[in-house]
């Protein structure tokens, strides 16, 4: 446990009076429960299509910010800083998603006198840049997978990159995200049209067609190393964090202690993440995500320079609230605790509950829920904005919750996520419920031994419900 969260904080004054959270759903009541708890009023904005949802009651001012589509909502920096402004917010919390990761955004509030509670512009738009951050993170030695300097600018380019490193490769975009934009090749005929299609979708998708190459590591698993830093320079990592069940390049499982590294490589890795962060000036929370290859070499892949998804593992076996830290170093204050005080205890893994079907090619499943039975006891976390009648909308993430559990040892903390899958019930909505209840009975799951192709191989048909 870290000596203490509200040490200096405690002492003065609270710099921020009104918190804005420019997001939705879990993240925002996520955001808004330790802002209550810090005695920090909360604003929070909403699309006309989430009008009404519970989770906005903990905002003593919501405010509409336009129509559902995220284009004319939450992704509308400049309504939602006038919001800022009109509530008199002293600060804007972004979650993860939506503008998390703009440095444009970031710059509006620094011009508009509003504290962006994340990095600087300047440290979102360095690490945001798959390629850049690549180079940075190889001049501060951490490991990175084999592939290109920076952008490939061309097909020739490209391929002499590729016979190097040697196929197969994975062509990836710059400004990726979201397990999006990322394509395998496994030959040099390949490699020419998926340059292409790579580069427009890119384009479409993410406004920027620059595209990179890295060695495709076969069957690795992913590791993470959470990082915490304030505005002094001091720079402290929170352990690692392993996310190897994915589907699409998704996160579905998430937990700590890795049971796949070595305290050696765990460590190594920790170092690593530091020292990323110091080259890079870094402030605020930061995820160094690497994959691990099958003899145990991690290599960096990317920096996330926001709160992530999985951050509750962390919370659970640290006891660090991680959005009071973020909250914290926004507000110019020390981190209340040294790398020296950061303990951990037992293991703890965290299900996404999202509402997509498994054994149909996960295809998002909106609609009214009618039926809800959340399960409880010790060490058990249900992060969610969901009850009954509440209706999930086709627009956003079909991620509606997740199931958190902590446990001593890692064998505890499976039988305790299987008993809590067994109580969890949400109807008639089609979940990941019934793919987690299986992966739990796993064997392969439980030795804790296997890579990113975990997924495909359970039959997916034979789920049920
Ligand atoms: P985490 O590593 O925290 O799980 P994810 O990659 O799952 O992060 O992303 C978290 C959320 O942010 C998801 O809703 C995802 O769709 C969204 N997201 C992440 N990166 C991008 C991006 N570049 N563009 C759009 N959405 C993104
Ligand atoms: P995103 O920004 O979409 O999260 P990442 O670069 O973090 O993209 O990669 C997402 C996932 O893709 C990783 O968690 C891993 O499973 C897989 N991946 C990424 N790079 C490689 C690689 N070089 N070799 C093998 N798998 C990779
Ligand atoms: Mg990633």
């Amino acid at each position: 446990m870290a000596k203490s969260q509200s040490g200096p904080a405690a002492a003065g004054p609270l710099k921020f009076k009104r918190i804005l959270v420019a997001n939705r759903g879990e993240i925002a009541l996520r955001v808004m429960r330790t802002c209550r708890e810090m005695g920090i009023d909360t604003a929070c904005v909403f699309s006309e299509g989430d009008r009404g949802a519970e989770y906005l009651k903990l905002a003593s001012h919501p405010v509409c910010i336009g129509p559902p589509p995220p284009g004319e909502s939450y992704l509308k920096g400049d309504r939602i800083i006038a919001a800022a402004e009109m509530v008199g917010a002293d600060a804007i919390h972004p979650g993860y998603g939506f503008l998390a990761e703009n440095a444009q955004f970031a710059e509006m509030c620094r011009d508009s006198n509003i504290e962006f509670i994340g990095p600087s512009a300047e440290s979102i738009r360095l690490l945001g840049d798959k390629a850049a951050a690549r180079k940075l993170a190889k001049k501060a030695k951490v490991p990175t997978v084999p592939g290109s300097d920076g952008v490939v600018e061309d097909d020739e380019a490209a391929l002499k990159i590729a016979e190097k490193v040697g196929y197969p490769v994975m062509v990836k975009a710059l400004a990726g995200g979201g397990g999006r934009g990322l394509r395998i090749v496994r030959s040099r005929e390949e490699l020419k049209h998926a340059l292409a299609t790579s580069r427009q979708e890119a384009l479409t998708s993410f406004n920027d067609a620059g595209v990179y190459i890295e060695k495709f590591i076969e069957n690795p698993r992913h590791v993470e190393v959470q990082l915490i830093a304030d505005q002094k320079g001091h720079v402290v990592h929170l352990y690692e964090r392993d996310c190897t069940v994915q589907r699409r390049y998704q996160k579905l499982i998430e937990e700590t202690p890795s049971p796949g590294i070595d305290n050696r490589t765990r460590e190594d890795m920790c170092k690593a993440a530091v020292r990323l962060a110091k080259a890079a000036n870094y402030y605020n929370a930061a995820t160094v995500e690497f994959v691990v290859d099958q003899k145990g070499k991690p290599y960096f892949i990317e920096v996330n320079t926001r709160i992530q998804v999985e951050h509750p593992v962390t919370e659970m076996v640290t006891g660090i609230d991680l959005i009071r830290c973020q909250i914290e170093v926004a507000m110019g204050e020390p981190l209340g605790f040294t790398q020296r005080d950061v303990k951990r205890n037992g293991a703890s893994i965290e299900c996404r509950i999202n509402a997509e079907d498994p054994v149909h090619n996960f295809r998002p499943c909106p609609g009214k829920i009618e039926h809800l039975n959340v399960p409880g006891g010790m060490g058990v976390r249900f992060d969610s904005h969901v009850y009954a009648g509440y209706t999930i909308s086709p627009r956003y993430d079909s991620m509606i919750g997740k199931l958190i559990v902590h446990r001593p040892t890692r064998d505890e903390a499976i039988a305790a996520m299987r008993r809590c899958l067994m109580e969890l019930r949400i109807q008639p909505t089609k979940t990941t419920i019934p793919l987690f209840r299986r992966i739990m009975e796993d064997e392969v799951f439980i030795s804790g031994k296997f890579g990113t192709n975990f997924v495909e191989r359970i039959d997916l048909e034979r789920l049920g419900n």
